[in-house]
């Protein structure tokens, strides 16, 4: 394997092999380019590479592969997420299968309070939530229920990300942990917003605090960068970054592409931009071993411009004397990080799915390019279904 990865690492350095001029320039082969490094495009690469021996290009504009799971050691030599925290956490029995061919696991639980007044209070909200907010003692599943059925304000039909929360916990609930959050997150407001945005943040009775209830939670033991590495340590594969698509397509003869990257830029912003939500990262590191109790703190209050803090050392286990957190301050400028969960985006996209389904020898995959609020491991399944695909296309543009 060190052998592949320093084969890998070789060919990422050496200099694009192909003429720089004219249109009669040769130009380089493979069977697929990939376009992103992140979870979708090195999956595929893998598979194609592995299980269908073909020769894939994989390319990146950024500086590294691993996409937005891509983790590193910071100038303190602590191991942070440049962009954000990425827990791992699925149901599904495949995406561990395939990803634990490349990882070994640390299991971590994934813990989140929210900053209050002077509180800190665990999100998802549960009984202890409720008890330490009011100074109650709510002591069963089922005085918590009739606590929240006495605050809940029911819908008729569940239609926002506001409607979620508040018949489920009523408005002042709302109010306290989800409207100044939600409203900093997107730059709407919960009653703008699908009712899958919120619902993502369940409502518990009982004490759980744990964030997610998957059965398979887990963070890569080396880390997320790590684990791209060894997908993409195959011999017929090529890696290189620094490299937009649009400055390879034509200097590249493939077969087929996998693009990961925005849907709406592939195709020129032909039917105009697709509303994408950014992040600024604003990282520090601290001269002492830990600055908050838990991995992430949520701030709800609308007067601070930041949506949560996360300290890494909780998320890797990493010990250090000193200890890196992040800031998440959201923005409409930037990089695309997130699709906007709402009708008006989804009918825009639409249309562009459209054109993408009639580009039969370009498969469109992952969060950017199929326009959902995905996790890794949805964006793995994804993956992995369209690679399944493939090889029932025919060979033209399918598998050779
Ligand atoms: P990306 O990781 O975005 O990869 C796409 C790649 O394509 C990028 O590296 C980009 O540079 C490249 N690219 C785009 N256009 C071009 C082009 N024209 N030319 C060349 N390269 C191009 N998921 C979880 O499961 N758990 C979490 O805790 C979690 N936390 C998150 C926190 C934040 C702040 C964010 C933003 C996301 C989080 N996610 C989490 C979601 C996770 O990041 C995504 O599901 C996953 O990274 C998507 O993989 P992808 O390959 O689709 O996209
Ligand atoms: N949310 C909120 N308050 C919180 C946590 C989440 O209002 O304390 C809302 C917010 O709209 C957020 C959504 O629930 O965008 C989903 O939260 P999640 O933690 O899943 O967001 P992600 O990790 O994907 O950024």
């Amino acid at each position: 394997l060190a052998a592949r990865l320093a084969a890998t690492r070789a060919a990422n350095d050496e200099a694009p092999s192909m003429p720089a001029v004219g249109g009669a320039a040769r130009r380089e082969r493979f069977d697929a380019l990939v376009v992103g490094a992140g979870f979708a495009g090195a999956v595929l690469a893998e598979r194609l590479a592995a299980e269908a021996g073909q020769r894939v290009l994989v390319i990146d504009r950024r500086d590294h592969v691993a996409g937005n799971a891509f983790d590193h050691h910071d100038a303190a030599g602590v191991l942070v997420h440049r962009y954000g925290p990425h827990i791992f956490h699925t149901n599904s029995q495949r995406v561990v299968d395939y990803l634990s061919r490349f990882t070994e696991w640390r299991p971590y639980e994934h813990r989140v309070v929210a900053s209050v007044g002077a509180q800190l209070l665990p999100i998802p909200i549960n009984r202890t939530t409720l008890n330490t907010l009011y100074g109650l003692d709510l002591a069963s599943d089922a005085e918590a229920e009739r606590f929240l059925a006495q605050r809940a304000e029911p819908v008729a039909e569940i239609r926002t990300a506001e409607d979620v929360v508040v018949s489920a916990v009523g408005r002042e609930l709302y109010e306290t942990f989800f409207r100044g959050y939600t409203r900093k997150q997107w730059g709407l407001d919960p009653s703008q917003l699908d009712p899958s945005v919120t619902a993502r943040v369940p409502t518990r009775t009982n004490t759980d605090d744990r964030y997610f209830l998957d059965r398979f939670q887990a963070m890569p033991a080396q880390g997320y960068t790590a684990l791209f590495e060894r997908m993409l340590a195959h011999p017929n594969i090529t890696v290189r970054t620094g490299m937009d698509y649009r400055a390879v397509r034509d200097r590249v003869e493939v077969r087929h592409t996998v693009f990961t990257g925005p849907v709406d830029e592939f195709f020129d912003h032909r039917f105009g931009r697709l509303p994408y939500r950014s992040l600024a990262f604003r990282h520090e590191t601290h001269e002492r071993s830990q600055f908050q109790p838990v991995a992430v703190v949520n701030y709800p209050d609308g007067a601070v411009p930041h949506t949560r803090i996360t300290e890494y050392k909780h998320l890797t286990g990493q010990r250090h004397p000193k200890t890196s957190i992040s800031y998440e301050i959201p923005s409409d400028e930037g990089e695309p990080y997130y699709p906007v969960p709402r009708e008006e985006s989804r009918a825009l996209y639409r249309r562009y799915e459209a054109l993408a389904n009639a580009t039969p020898d370009v498969s469109f995959v992952g969060r950017l390019a199929t326009y959902r609020y995905y996790n890794m491991d949805q964006v793995v399944a994804q993956a992995l279904t369209t690679f399944d695909r493939m090889g029932r296309r025919p060979a033209r543009s399918g598998i050779a």
